[in-house]
């Protein structure tokens, strides 16, 4: 059983886990969350594989205070008066990204945004001191369980795959973090939860906007959001060997004899560092000049199935399915 009482020699070795890539579950004053180093890619792979989420949702970016909240995010006026107002706290931001942040693309699910929370429980706030680094935790249940409020409903969801379940006792809120969106000079609620709407808006000193379907932080679905990265190239699907004048994005032993441009998502066919280079390896194709990508088979198994369906989703013809 990983759970440990998260004293302080507890919670420093727990910050080691995470730093050489490890997952730590850590109560937060909401619910439980299944932490990795947000900066590396296949640390962040180890999360999805977890909870067996089948599609890639983009993760919440813990940090320590606003001060470091902004090296990953730009955070204007309105985002910073909520900031200050909430944080440390049961708030998390959208906002957009920083260019050349070091979070790893999977975190954010190949998003241009970003979503950032300053947690108020202690046990978080010495993880993440010790990590000394941001870090990426959606809530510790496995994908359509409920959010776990206990180190026991962690371990009862996700067994071992937590180097530590640091157990922290009950969480104080028992309810998921308020989502808001912050683009311009408008605020759009993305998920109700700990802090009402009437405490936003008396902070923000306006209201709050209704996501609407396919704006641009819409979720499409609930955890799903309309502005995905879609490729401007199109994508061929499980192609045996690319054409004349396609792009390869290959997944296992293929070798490297292909002229145009060639990414190998993981050429000894690990998922998890699939996973990890996917949106990156997209990009750098779709920046080359080949009007087309073709993408090898990739097994629908474990971290395959969320693979899959982001590709699936980028060969779609119409963008708001992307
Ligand atoms: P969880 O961490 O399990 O509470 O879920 C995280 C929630 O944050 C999901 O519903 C995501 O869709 C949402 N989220 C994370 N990043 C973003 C983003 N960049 N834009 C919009 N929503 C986000
Ligand atoms: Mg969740």
């Amino acid at each position: 059983m990983p759970i440990e009482l998260a004293t302080n020699d507890a919670v420093e070795i727990a910050a080691r886990a995470i730093r050489s890539g490890q997952l730590v579950a850590f109560p937060t004053e909401t619910v439980y969350g299944l932490g990795a180093d947000a900066t590396c890619g296949l640390a962040v792979a180890k999360i999805y594989e977890a909870k067996q989420r089948p599609s890639f949702n983009p993760l919440i970016i813990h940090v320590l205070d606003l001060q470091s909240a902004a090296q990953y995010g730009n955070l204007n006026i309105l985002a910073r008066r909520l900031a200050e107002t909430f944080w440390p706290g049961p708030l998390t931001v959208v906002v957009p990204r920083t260019p050349q942040s070091k979070i790893a693309e999977l975190a954010t699910a190949g998003l241009e945004t970003i979503a950032l929370r300053v947690p108020a429980h202690p046990v978080a706030c010495a993880l993440l001191r010790q990590a000394a680094g941001p870090i990426a935790a959606p809530s510790a249940n496995r994908s359509g369980h409920v959010s776990p409020t206990s180190a026991a409903h962690v371990c009862a969801d996700l067994g071992d795959a937590p180097a530590f379940i640091l157990d922290g006792g009950p969480t104080p809120l028992g309810l998921e973090s308020t989502i808001v969106a912050v683009c311009d000079q408008q605020a759009t609620l993305l998920r109700a939860g700990a802090i009402t709407r009437d405490e936003l808006q008396s902070a923000l000193g306006q209201s709050l906007l209704e996501p609407c379907r396919g704006g641009k932080y819409a979720p499409a679905a609930p955890g799903q959001l309309a502005r995905h990265y879609a490729p401007r190239s199109t994508l061929r699907l499980n192609a045996a060997a690319p054409g004349i004048g396609e792009a390869w994005l290959a997944f296992g032993p293929v070798g490297t004899a292909h002229q145009g441009a060639f990414f190998n998502l993981s050429p000894s066919g690990d998922l998890r560092e699939a996973a990890a280079n996917l949106f990156a390896a997209l990009r750098e194709l779709d920046a080359s000049a080949g009007e087309a990508i073709a993408v090898s088979p990739i097994p629908e198994t474990g971290l395959g199935e969320a693979i899959n369906d982001r590709l699936r989703r980028g060969a779609a013809p119409n963008p708001s399915a992307a």
